[in-house]
């Protein structure tokens, strides 16, 4: 039995005609070519959409007679005012009302119910499509006004150039005549004219490209930007005057251009450009100024238009032929860039990469020194619940050498323990969260991954994910099989569990090294210690150990007193306190070093975790820091990559606004969206979040951060959730009294969490809630027609035999011929014998009568289906 709707059945289903429906299926984009083809939910509800839009289109006029034109919603909000000072301080209640008049767009469906009335979110949703309607009106109509203003300009010029040229010819007939009586100065006066006319450095403008198009622009079609044919234009005028001021005095100039009625021009650059000798003293440009103009990833549109020598508008303008709305102030990314510069006629390069960063490479590069053994980096990783943490926690506790008596060990990203057998240092933040994000931030730290296993579990979904990590990483894996107190333990079986994933023991003729321990008792954790000293000879891990460091940040923080704290991993050489340093888009000296145990230290080398005070702000983890030799260089490069990382920001929220409009456009039907500000103490964790979070977008719900970052819950994050109607979320941190009140005032929804899985499942909830209920049918029963009676008392009676399910009488039934709904409607009868009964059941026989509906044949099946509310979940 299948439950799939076919064409022909969601006609019959909506009481269509077939044909009708695949026309309108056609016409919302949706070809199909038979009716017996399936149409998907995500196809119906296209349809739909298609359908209210364009049901709004022909009933508009009639909606409009009984519906308001405007719906008027009063808002208001109460604030609260202190006012005066000292004694005299009061607090006055203050209520902002709001007004906001909707006024659904002409012509436009505004998705609007008349009957049902308006909630806030139809009405905002009218007014977003309104406002689309009127930009687009706007775009056409400044289009228009452009072309209009291109043809008439083109005109003009025309106009202007035959005018030119004809007191061009007049004026070197005149100056032939008088070449005859002057010679031997006529070259002279323009080449003194000219390096003065450059020497105001006024660029010159692209004049080329108006004259190839010169025979076009006089029948009026322009093809370039309209600066380009004006600037031609000024070519050929200059042109012209030029030629005429070679043999005439001042005074005969003066007197020339204001007889014929011109503003003086101020126009040096071309006048002289064209004056660079012949015997005319003039010679036609016979090619285009072509500039070459070096775009990186991103550029203003303002200091485009200053390195093509253009105003701001002209570019603005180019681009908005190409399709491109962009203001003066805005960020276009290179393509964009490339493209607009090559419509201007002027040839785009590359730029030179960042002068700064290039000296950073040259920096880093002649630090190489001396290499010498270092010591692993590991993590650990493992299902939840096996003991990752506990196992951390028993290593640190017992075995990070404390500095004092009593000294208390500090979270901080990272700890280094001291064995018999070498350093080794542990990165503190288990979870497969952490190792990816850093991982895809091209952060490699780790060298040694151990996975952690419970003997008395077994190998579980995140034991298989780490397995993967690790291999996508090429970092060996040593497995720690845990809980070895508990009488439930079964270590074999955990090996044996492994060697389905290709993960096989020593004593099994494998490679990995694999160490039964408890992290409660503490048994066999040295083992383990030793075991990665081993793996780590192996590995033979080297570094230079002294010399300038370089390494990765950990996790960072801001600290109220401390300032930015960052916690790195030094790989490279040796971080002194007093170290200059470039940190991601950070830069500092480095005040103060601190080791896990809170201990100020003078120095950290290779695999070594510190603690960092002194950076300009918070850096990313997974950040790269480079200790360099001065500030200066340290602050060039920290704010080069700071332009360059809001350019890219800017360029991606621009794709992103463009994505959000297409997505609303298309699919404003289907896809929900869940805004998100997410807030955390950590950096490593904000990233964990974001990545977890933004993974559960699936195509019914979009789930977006709108702000992300360190710290707690500021006024300004509760405004940017009141705006964007996103729900707040603080791990490990907390909203201040400002935020609160934004949060209270609006109703927002905060929530705050220490637990990574129990933000995804909130989160999940909360996006079901969104989703909402989905109506499903089910076929519960089928009962086929064996024979047809017809009583005059209770017309035709369909004698049956229930093949599937139960039919039930108070549910509704369609009627099937050659598996096509003929009929859809409710039981008027279900007999069993001369019985009227409730239900039948599978494998009986019954009789049924059906309401309005006389013509069941045998052969019929009759389905018996029941609607049920569903919550859609994520
Ligand atoms: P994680 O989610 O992998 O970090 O696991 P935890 O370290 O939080 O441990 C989960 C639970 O297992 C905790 O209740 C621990 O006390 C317990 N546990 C961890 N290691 C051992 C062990 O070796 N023996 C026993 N009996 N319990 C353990």
């Amino acid at each position: 039995m299948s439950q799939q709707t076919t064409i022909r059945k969601l006609a019959a289903l909506v009481n269509t005609p077939v044909e009708k429906l695949l026309e309108q299926l056609a016409e919302a984009g949706m070809k199909f070519s038979s009716p017996d083809q399936v149409v998907t939910s995500t196809e119906k509800v296209k349809l739909l959409g298609f359908l209210r839009r364009t049901h709004g289109k022909s009933e508009k006029a009639a909606e409009e007679a009984v519906s308001p034109k405007k719906i008027t919603l009063n808002r208001s909000r109460k604030q609260e005012l202190t006012v005066g000072g000292g004694k005299n301080r009061q607090t006055v209640d203050v209520v902002v009302r709001k007004k906001v008049t909707v006024v659904p767009p002409t012509g436009k469906d505004d998705g609007v119910d008349p009957a049902s009335g308006l909630s806030r979110e139809e009405a905002e949703r009218a007014e977003i499509l309104r406002k689309l309607e009127e930009s687009r009106q706007r775009n056409l109509s400044e289009q228009q006004r452009l072309a209009e203003e291109d043809k008439r300009r083109a005109e003009e010029a025309a106009e202007r150039r035959r005018e030119a040229e004809a007191e061009a010819e007049r004026l070197r007939k005149e100056a032939a005549a008088a070449a005859a009586v002057v010679t031997g100065d006529a070259t002279a006066a323009p080449a003194r004219r000219a390096p003065h006319g450059h020497g105001h450095g006024q660029p010159a403008k692209p004049a080329g490209p108006a004259r190839d198009d010169r025979s076009a622009a006089n029948k009026g079609k322009a093809q370039r930007g309209s600066h380009a044919m004006v600037a031609g234009v000024e070519d050929d005028e200059s042109t012209a005057r030029f030629a005429g001021q070679l043999h005439l005095s001042a005074a005969d100039r003066a007197r020339r251009s204001t007889a014929r009625g011109r503003p003086k021009p101020r126009r040096n650059v071309e006048q002289s450009r064209g004056g660079s000798g012949g015997p005319h003293g003039f010679e036609r440009p016979t090619a285009p100024v072509v500039r070459e103009i070096a775009v990186g990833d991103a550029i203003t549109v303002a200091d485009l238009a200053q390195k093509l020598a253009l105003k701001g508008g002209d570019v603005v303008k180019a681009l908005f032929k190409m399709g491109v709305m962009a203001t003066i102030t805005q960020t276009i990314d290179h393509d964009t860039a490339v493209l607009v510069v090559e419509e201007l006629g002027h040839k785009a390069v590359r730029a030179e990469s960042d002068d700064a960063e290039s000296v950073l490479v040259a920096h880093v590069a002649d630090v190489q020194g001396e290499q010498a053994a270092r010591p692993p980096v590991v993590t650990i990783m493992g299902h939840v619940d096996h003991g990752k943490t506990s196992l951390l926690d028993y290593i640190r506790t017992t075995k990070v050498a404390t500095g004092e008596a009593g000294g208390i060990t500090q979270h901080i990203g990272a700890y280094h323990v001291e064995t018999p057998k070498g350093v080794i240092s542990f990165l503190d933040t288990p979870g497969h969260a952490a190792f990816t994000s850093m991982r895809a931030r091209g952060a490699r730290l780790t060298d040694i991954v151990v996975l952690v296993v419970a003997a008395d579990d077994g190998v579980m979904p995140q034991t298989i994910e780490a397995i993967q990590h690790a291999r996508a990483a090429k970092v060996p894996l040593i497995v720690a099989i845990n809980k070895i107190d508990k009488s439930t333990a079964d270590p074999n079986r955990i090996k044996n569990e492994l060697l389905e994933h290709q993960v096989v023991a020593e004593d099994f003729g494998g490679d990995t090294q694999m160490v039964e321990l408890s992290a409660k008792t503490g048994m066999g954790v040295d083992d383990l210690l030793d075991a990665i000293s081993l793996q780590a000879e192996v590995l033979e891990l080297r570094a230079v150990q002294d010399g300038r460091a370089t390494g990765t940040v950990i996790e960072s923080s801001l600290d109220k007193g401390r300032g930015p704290v960052a916690t790195v991993l030094v790989q490279q050489g040796r971080l002194n306190r007093g170290d200059y340093l470039v940190c991601g888009v950070q830069y500092g000296r480095v005040r103060a070093l601190f080791d896990e145990n809170g201990q100020a230290v003078d120095g950290a080398g290779p695999s070594i975790p510190v603690q960092v005070l002194g950076l300009s702000g918070v850096p990313d983890a997974g950040d790269d820091f480079v200790v360099v030799d001065d500030e200066r260089l340290a602050k060039d490069v920290a704010q080069q990559r700071e332009a360059k990382r809001r350019e890219t920001r800017l360029v991606q929220a621009a794709g992103n606004r463009m994505e959000d409009i297409m997505a609303q456009m298309g699919q404003a039907e289907q896809q929900l969206s869940l805004n998100l500000v997410v807030k955390a103490d950590v950096q490593g964790s904000v990233e964990a979040l974001k990545q977890a979070l933004t993974a559960l977008s699936n195509e019914q719900i979009r789930i977006n951060i709108i702000v992300s970052g360190v710290g707690g819950i500021t006024e300004s994050d509760a405004n940017a959730a009141a705006t964007a109607k996103a729900t707040i979320i603080g791990f490990n941190v907390r909203a201040d009294a400002s935020a609160r009140r934004v949060v209270e005032t609006n109703g927002l929804d905060l929530r705050y969490f220490s637990i990574i899985y129990d933000v995804i499942d909130q989160v999940k909830q909360v996006a079901s809630g969104i989703l909402g209920m989905e109506i499903r049918e089910e076929i519960i029963g089928i009962a086929e027609v064996r024979d047809v009676f017809r009583s005059s008392k209770f017309g035709a009676v369909a004698g049956c035999m229930v093949v599937e399910g139960v039919v039930k009488r108070s549910k509704p039934i369609r009627v099937l011929r050659d598996n096509t709904v003929v009929f859809e409607g409710e039981l008027e009868s279900l007999r069993r014998f001369k019985e009227n009964v409730d239900e039948v059941r599978v494998h009986t026989e019954c009789g049924i009568g059906v309401k309005a509906y006389n013509d069941v044949k045998v052969g019929d099946q009759i389905e018996c289906f029941e609607r049920i509310e569903v919550q859609r979940t994520l």
